[in-house]
């Protein structure tokens, strides 16, 4: 008896998926590999096949409740070992949402981890990790869809950076008066004002040059309020310190405003998860290191 079987979804020779790309030409696989990987499948497979189990060029039709797309990525990942590689080798999130819940679903542990490994490159969970996030992201994808895929299989620290980033994609404006149809804490709304405070208040006791600093202060809040989303904690990155800003202020007043705005944005930060009603920082980490280690 052959140990080639054919998974397919149940969407197999549906509408849906015949303007998919690929399932209707779901190719066979080894079972034996399969139930190998995993125990889901093993005791699935050793269950004996009906005579009359419909089969496709002699190999029988395994059909499993998944979608087309999750299951077709799934079996690539499986069995084609370049097709989902882990970081910093790039990935796709549809890729990665997939084999994310298939190998979950399926307990396929290495795959489940190299698909939290990606995940955790766009989680970060410190302002460190956060500054480099451009540097180390694997893939990019829909906010939305993020964090749909964190709630489903309850991976709550996946979520703090994708939550504080669609808070951002709301003007100052938007934030600041807290308009009825955006839903943010009283904390969102403080901790906005707080990381700009920097650039109302007056200028530095030192100051060596009232007339520039003062009015300079002003138009760059002025220029911030005009802008369409906004993120708080990296609104003025090192270049703007070490370049622009050298140039716009007084060395006290430079000094002064760095320190800060870094004092602020670390306080974003610590705050982030309480604003989304999560878990703090340390249960967050601890719970993606754990899941990064894996369970088998
Ligand atoms: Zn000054």
């Amino acid at each position: 008896m052959t140990d080639r079987l054919r998974p397919v979804s149940k969407d197999f020779g549906s509408k849906t998926a015949a303007s998919s790309s690929r399932p209707q030409t779901a190719s066979s696989v080894s079972g034996s590999v399969l139930a190998a990987r995993s125990p889901i499948f093993r005791d699935m497979l050793a269950i004996p096949q009906s005579e009359d189990q419909p089969t496709i060029g002699g190999c029988p039709i395994v059909v499993l409740p998944d979608s087309a797309k999750d299951l077709e990525y799934f079996l690539r990942a499986i069995f084609d070992s370049s097709f989902f590689e882990g970081p910093p080798k790039p990935s796709a999130q549809p890729i990665l949402a997939g084999v994310l819940r298939l190998s979950t679903k399926y307990e396929i542990g290495f795959l489940r981890q190299r698909a939290l490994q990606h995940l955790a490159t766009v989680s970060p969970l410190t302002v460190e990790e956060f500054d480099k996030i451009s540097s180390t992201r694997t893939f990019n994808g829909w906010p939305a869809q993020h964090l749909a895929l964190a709630d489903a299989l309850d991976m709550k620290w996946s979520m703090p950076y994708t939550m504080y980033t669609i808070s951002c994609s709301l003007t100052v404006d938007q934030l600041m008066s807290a308009a009825s149809d955006v839903h943010l804490s009283p904390s969102v709304l403080r901790n906005v004002k707080h990381t700009f405070s920097f650039l109302r208040g007056p200028p530095s006791s030192g100051c060596a040059s009232l007339d520039r600093c003062r009015p300079r202060r002003a138009e760059i809040l002025s220029l911030l309020l005009d802008k369409e989303g906004i993120s708080p904690m990296n609104s003025f990155p090192p270049f703007f310190w070490t370049g622009l800003f050298i140039k716009e202020f007084c060395a006290s007043c430079h000094s002064e405003m760095r320190t800060q705005y870094e004092e602020s944005r670390r306080r974003v930060w610590a705050e982030l998860p309480e604003m989304f009603g999560l878990p703090s920082w340390e249960k967050l980490r601890a719970a993606r290191d754990a899941d990064l280690v894996g369970r088998d």
